[in-house]
């Protein structure tokens, strides 16, 4: 991370943005603008010296006008009480703007996961279950996994639920085992829908995207995947990835597949040996590429560093990627962002039908998972780009935000107030 913009004041600068083009009051506006409710907890864990370790956690509940809390749950030592509520907010706009019945949450726990034992890891999640039982439900909030979580964490999660409850609710969580209930196609939905935006952006944009030199940056569930898709599906020249140890670099195309496996065994990308080069990640972010994926972490551009890009095209893997000190710059250089709600929506989109595989109790094909994602994700895109084309909006962030705020208004003001 290159600077240290407030993610929560970020979204809310967003949605003030897209408010100049939709009509709602300012004390509605506050209301979109902040969290429902959140969660904060201190675990209290015993660890496998006998010693007692206490872990901060959150989950905030940021808007259900449109339906249940959705959203992921984030183990990293950087999670604080701000980050939580700016990635649940992300979250309602995200879901708004693919158009699926989901409001936004987002969970997470002060901790960094690589310190713990499988063992502890277990009893610190399933205390965290305990602590989340009153709030979540297949019709309140459903958790799923982000940024160091996944399978075995939403397992934990649901087997916690289920025993408390005395029941089955497999839709209590998403982004579980395919044995658990998960979905094919989950795992790779984020990616996919990265590579589905891609795709749509150039073609918007009349260029050729077989052929075209694509930078990755984070090479976790995410990044790899949207790599692989890129390269393979496309037919694009992924020529660096990067991870935290750095970037490997080679301007004839890397193997996406193999940097993965070689990642697998060792932990990481760097000292991957069909690399030309490896540099840091700051010189990833700026590689003259035609596309650039940041697919780590919040806040990996800022303003200064969005002067330095060559990218000619952006699409957002992560959540909040680019301050928005980033977006003016790069809005005036020409470089075309195509924002986390609509090219990282495949996750959340393919949990919603992992959740309706649930509740019918009826398992889909994966061709019918890839197929349903990709009808959303190009309907959304087109939304987006009729709105930026018919509003004059600054750029295709404030054109989705603009979709989605008005969404989540009418599900709003046509329920009604009560009490
Ligand atoms: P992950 O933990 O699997 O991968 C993150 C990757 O980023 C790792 O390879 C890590 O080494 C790398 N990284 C961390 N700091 C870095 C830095 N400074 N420079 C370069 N690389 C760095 O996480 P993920 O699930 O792939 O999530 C990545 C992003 O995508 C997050 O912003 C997350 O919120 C977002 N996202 C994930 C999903 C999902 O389905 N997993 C869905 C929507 C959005």
């Amino acid at each position: 991370m290159t600077d240290a913009a407030n993610p929560f004041e970020s979204l809310q600068e967003q949605i003030e943005d897209a408010a100049e083009y939709v009509e709602v009051s300012a004390d509605a506006l506050e209301r979109f603008k902040n969290p429902e409710r959140v969660l904060e907890t201190n675990l209290s864990v015993e660890l496998d010296d006998g010693s007692l370790g206490v872990f901060r956690a959150y989950r905030s509940q940021f808007n259900g006008d449109r339906g249940p809390y959705k959203g992921g749950i984030r183990y990293h030592p950087g999670v604080t009480r701000d980050e939580v509520k700016a990635l649940s907010g992300w979250m309602v706009y995200k879901c708004a703007v693919v158009d699926i019945p989901y409001g936004g949450g987002k969970g997470g726990i002060v901790i960094d996961p690589r310190q713990y034992s499988a063992a502890e890891l277990e009893r610190i999640t399933r205390a965290f279950a305990v602590e989340l039982r009153p709030l979540i439900g297949e019709d309140r909030d459903v958790p799923a996994p982000d940024v160091n979580t996944g399978q075995r964490e939403m397992n934990w999660i649901k087997d916690t639920y289920e025993t408390l409850e005395n029941t089955t609710e497999p839709g209590v969580v998403t982004g579980k085992a395919i044995e658990s209930g998960g979905s094919r196609g989950r795992v790779e939905a984020t990616g996919r829908s990265t590579m589905l935006t891609a795709r749509e952006a150039f073609s918007y944009f009349d260029r050729e995207i077989e052929g075209a030199s694509v930078a990755v940056q984070g090479y976790g569930n995410v990044g790899s995947v949207a790599a692989r898709l890129i390269d393979a599906e496309l037919g694009a020249d992924v020529v660096a990835v990067s991870d935290s140890s750095g970037a490997v670099h080679d301007p004839e195309g890397l193997d996406p597949d193999a940097v993965k496996a070689f990642k697998n065994e060792t932990g990481s990308v760097s000292g991957y040996d069909g690399a030309t080069e490896e540099f840091g990640n700051d010189e990833l972010l700026t590689l003259d590429v035609d596309l650039l994926v940041p697919a780590a972490l919040e806040n990996a551009i800022d303003g200064d560093l969005a002067r330095d890009v060559e990218a000619d095209v952006i699409v957002e893997a992560a959540n909040g990627p680019l301050t928005p000190a980033a977006d003016d710059v790069l809005r005036e250089r020409d470089v075309a962002v195509f924002p986390d709600i609509l090219a990282n929506a495949g996750g959340v989109t393919v949990s919603y039908f992992e959740w309706v595989q649930n509740r019918q109790r009826f398992s889909w094909t994966k061709e019918r998972v890839n197929e349903e994602l990709e009808r959303h994700i190009v309907e959304a895109f087109d939304g987006l780009i009729d709105c930026y084309e018919s509003y004059g909006a600054p750029n295709f962030r404030t054109a989705a935000y603009v979709v989605a705020l008005r969404r989540v208004l009418s599900a709003y003001e046509e329920s009604g107030s009560w009490p």
